[in-house]
Parts: C-alpha cells; sequence; structure tokens
C-alpha cells in the first residue's frame, strides 16, 4: 500500500502524469494527508501561494424543466407552484440591479432549466441585450446540456448554435450537465438530458470556436470509484486535444429534494479527497476550483490545503443547489471571501473570468 503511494509521491515529485492505476489507489487510500500534501505541491507550481475568486451573479432564467432528472431537485413542471419563467427585461433589470450593487463586478452567469416552449431566440436575446447595456460584463452562460437542447429545438447545429450566441456576447460556458460523464450513470440520474457523447461535443466544438469553459463532476450518488476516475481522464484527455478548460469543479451530491434522497452525503474526508486526486489527475488543468456553496465555508477553506486554488464567487443568489438542500449563504461578501482566503496563509487575487488578475489582496488593501 504505501510502496505504491511512495511511487505516486515520486512521480508527482517528477512532475509525470498519473494511471488510472493510480487515481483508482489514490480514491481507496486512507493516507488523506499524505494526498493532501503531493495535491498541494501541484497546486503550488501552478498558482504559488496565490487563490482566486471572482465578484459574480448568478441568474437562472426559469426552473421549469423537460428533462427531469433524478439528480435535480431544482427543475419542476409548467404547473408546479414554485415555476417561474423570467421575461427579458426581468432578466436586464437583474444585471442592472447587480451593477449598481456591486460596480467592480465582472461576470454574470446564467445557467437554467430545459425550458419545453421557450424558442432558442429567448436565450440569444437575453444575451444579446445584456451584452449591449454592459458590454464589459462577462457572460458565462449555458452549460452543454442547454446547448444541445437549443440545437435540437432550434434544429440548428450545436456549432451554429454556438456561433450565434458567440456574436450575441456570449464570452465563455460554465461546466456544468457533465455529471459523470458514463451513460450507466446518466442512464439513472439524468436520461433525458444529453449523453456524455453529447456534453463532449458541444464542448469540443465550444473550445474550437475560441468559447473556453469550465468542467465540472458531481460525485457521490450511484458512480463507481472507476467511473469517477474516467470522467477525470476523459475530461484531461479532451484538455490534451482543445486546452480550453479553464477550472475543474467537483461537486459532492446533495441528496434532499431530488429523487434520489436515500442516498447518504458524502463526507467531508471524502470530499476532501476527491478535490486532491482531481488536482493530482487533472496535471493539465490550471485550476481546480471548491464551490463553497457545495461543500461550506469551512471545508472549503480546509480544501486550500488540498491542491484548491479558486473559490468561485460572490453569487449573489444561488437557487440550483439550494433547491437540493444546500445550508450554505445564497451569497457572500468580498470583503468575507478575502477574510476566508488570508486565514489559511494564502493570497486572495480576484480574477474574471477568464482569470486576468483584477486585483491582488496582498495585505497592503485594508478591507
Ligand atoms: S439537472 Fe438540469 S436538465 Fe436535469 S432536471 Fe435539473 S434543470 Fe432540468
Amino acid at each position: 500500500m504505501n510502496e505504491q503511494l511512495c511511487l505516486i509521491e515520486q512521480k508527482i515529485g517528477n512532475g509525470e502524469r498519473l494511471t488510472r492505476e493510480d487515481g483508482l489507489f489514490l480514491l481507496k487510500c486512507d493516507e488523506l494527508l499524505r494526498i493532501g500534501t503531493l495535491a498541494r505541491l501541484v497546486k503550488q507550481r501552478k498558482s504559488g501561494n496565490k487563490v482566486y475568486f471572482n465578484v459574480n451573479r448568478h441568474i437562472n432564467l426559469t426552473n421549469i424543466c423537460l428533462s427531469r432528472c433524478k439528480l435535480c431537485a431544482f427543475g419542476c413542471d409548467a404547473d408546479a407552484s414554485e415555476a417561474y419563467v423570467m421575461e427579458p427585461e426581468k432578466a436586464l433589470s437583474i444585471a442592472r440591479q447587480a451593477v449598481a450593487d456591486a460596480p467592480e463586478m465582472t461576470e454574470l452567469h446564467i445557467v437554467s432549466a430545459l425550458h419545453p416552449d421557450k424558442p432558442f431566440d429567448y436565450y440569444a436575446d437575453i444575451i444579446r441585450r445584456i451584452h449591449r447595456e454592459f458590454p464589459k460584463l462577462h457572460i458565462k452562460a449555458f452549460t452543454a446540456v442547454e446547448i444541445a437542447h437549443f440545437a435540437k429545438i432550434a434544429k440548428l447545429s450545436i456549432r451554429e448554435v454556438l456561433t450565434i450566441l458567440k456574436e450575441a456576447g456570449l464570452g465563455s460556458m460554465p461546466g456544468g450537465g457533465a455529471e459523470i460523464l458514463n451513460d450507466r450513470v446518466r442512464q439513472i440520474l439524468c436520461p433525458n438530458k444529453a449523453s456524455a457523447a453529447e456534453w463532449l461535443e458541444v464542448v469540443r466544438t465550444a473550445h474550437q470556436l475560441g468559447i473556453r469553459s469550465n468542467a465540472t463532476m458531481l460525485y457521490g450518488h450511484v458512480e463507481t470509484h472507476e467511473e469517477r476516475i474516467d470522467h477525470l481522464l476523459t475530461l484531461r484527455k479532451l484538455q490534451d486535444k482543445t486546452g480550453g478548460f479553464q477550472a475543474f469543479i467537483p461537486f459532492p451530491f446533495h441528496p434532499e429534494n431530488t429523487g434520489l434522497s436515500d442516498i447518504k452525503r458524502t463526507t467531508a474526508w471524502e470530499d476532501l479527497k476527491m478535490l486532491a486526486v482531481s488536482r493530482l489527475m487533472l496535471d493539465n488543468f490550471d485550476h481546480v476550483k471548491a464551490f463553497w456553496i457545495m461543500l461550506t465555508v469551512p471545508i472549503a477553506q480546509v480544501s486550500l490545503g488540498f491542491g484548491i486554488d479558486d473559490l468561485d464567487g460572490t453569487v449573489v443568489e444561488e437557487k440550483i443547489l439550494h433547491a437540493a438542500g444546500a445550508k450554505t449563504a445564497k451569497g457572500i461578501s468580498k470583503q468575507d471571501i478575502i477574510a476566508f482566503i488570508r486565514e489559511t496563509g494564502n493570497i486572495p487575487v480576484e480574477r474574471d473570468t477568464l482569470y486576468r488578475e483584477v486585483q491582488i489582496y496582498d495585505g497592503s488593501h485594508a478591507l
């Protein structure tokens, strides 16, 4: 056991790529602190003592969804009491308010459910109008699952959909909807939404068009350790080809209010190990992000010693994960996020969506 860990330590020391067997071994290994130390070493090589965050605002245009995935507590039918859909003017007014509240905000993060009737033009129009009014604001919008849905309803190719959105003002894409890129798992969790191959095709096409994206993993439900590692390897392979991924974000599954509510939530131990193993396996990703909303702020803070170099953003009003029982705040102030990072001995760096540094809080800045 320790012999294999020593071999992995040597590989990381030499900057060598880990294999599938290495990844599986690490997921089953109990030496969490040694794995964390290795991941921290890789993080230090990539980002030094910097830990990134951004000032952003989430907007979810609708929760009415034709897919009704078992994993989801957000999507609902049109006649559900909680159903809503925003008209473009409403989305625009939220963007205006967000800019008024935080003039330094650099990003709008827009993701939604798969509405059965709203045409593709509705989405493109919202991006176009927000971009026209706030041309400096980066619009990170639509998961690969949403893009595949738009292509279907508009009877356009994925490339055509992405080209129209890029021209409208889409800056980059979030990494959601990847869950586990395995069709066995997707048949159980989300049989009605984009398959693993479709998700990958959308992302590959986006990268070819110069639209950068993130990638996520939702773990802690019905997947095996092998399927988790294969998910990482699939992303690593695509990144070798396109170089278009910016950050990887592993999410623990929140079972509350989902069709899988009998599944037990992962432990902090498992979450920290998954973050560290992700950092070790994805040697061609610059950033691995702990989404504090999912993990809680205390675990996200600890994760900074386990290879994480990004805590996402201020968010302001998160709806999707809170529908699944996330007990964290729906947003966080910039001052708090800076203080949380500083407390860990790291240097908070405010970034924009494309990881350009906006401000380094290296101690000379009062909060
Ligand atoms: S995960 Fe996405 S596609 Fe599935 S039900 Fe929820 S909102 Fe709809």
